[in-house]
């Protein structure tokens, strides 16, 4: 395990949960205000709103184990599953429980879309794999996992608002996007094997990528593992 990535890592992970604390105190507090002056949104809104923050508690909770430093991208404490690739078993996907409802985190996040190189670009990485193993090493490599990214005009613009070094960072925090590319919250619906969306019947699924490749790995097949209490199965 290399330390040095582990650090990089879970700073990440510390400044995307002190950032969604803050998120999800200033909204639950503009709630209670416009409550308190009697002021009604739309349902509609006002639901949206409220799923936010119960997404936004929910990651919250799964970030603040922390990162395990003895393994590579695994969140500390209990897992509920483990989907591995069925030729070599790679991890390709872990779910944690939270007492909300559980996340499904993959290991490799995607492709780092900051690299504009031209072979990098629309790589579909199955293809890619089997023209060329060693390019597709490579984008491996390039998995950011954990991205962050700074709007650091609106940063500068915080700076002058809150004072101080404390300041800077909440600054900091309020001017930074963070995101992991394909983690979930598990609702319910995704236990239907079929969806028809506009006339469409679709098998949902998630694509998740090892060394090996890509994988696909039906949404359905996750839920019922999970209900059955399986620790891990394999895709592919
Ligand atoms: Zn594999």
């Amino acid at each position: 395990m290399n330390l040095e990535r582990w650090r990089a890592d879970n700073n990440r992970v510390e400044g995307w949960r002190d950032s969604l604390e803050i998120e999800i105190q200033e909204s639950s507090e503009s709630r209670r205000r416009r409550l308190e002056r009697g002021e009604l949104l739309l349902p509609s809104i006002e639901e949206r709103f409220e799923r936010r923050e119960i997404e936004g508690k929910t990651v919250l909770e799964l970030l603040s184990r922390g990162l395990d430093s003895k393994a590579t991208r695994l969140f500390r404490g209990r897992i509920s599953l483990t989907v591995r690739c069925r030729k070599r078993g790679h991890i390709l996907a872990h779910v944690y429980p939270t007492s909300l409802r559980p996340i499904v985190v993959p290991r490799v996040a995607g492709v780092n879309p900051e690299h504009k190189e031209g072979r990098f670009k629309n790589v579909d990485a199955l293809k890619e794999w089997r023209v060329n193993p060693a390019a597709y090493e490579a984008l491996r490599l390039r998995d950011p996992w954990i991205t962050e990214s700074t709007d650091w005009e609106f940063y500068e613009r915080l700076c002058e608002t809150f004072k101080g070094e404390t300041g800077r960072r909440l600054a900091y925090l309020k001017a930074t996007y963070f995101d992991l590319q394909g983690m979930a919250i598990l609702e319910p619906r995704l236990r239907q094997k079929v969806v028809t969306v506009e006339g469409v019947r679709y098998e949902p699924y998630w694509s998740w990528l090892c060394r090996c490749g890509e994988h696909r790995y039906p949404c359905y097949r996750l839920m019922a593992a999970l209900d059955e209490g399986v620790p891990q199965d394999f895709a592919g």
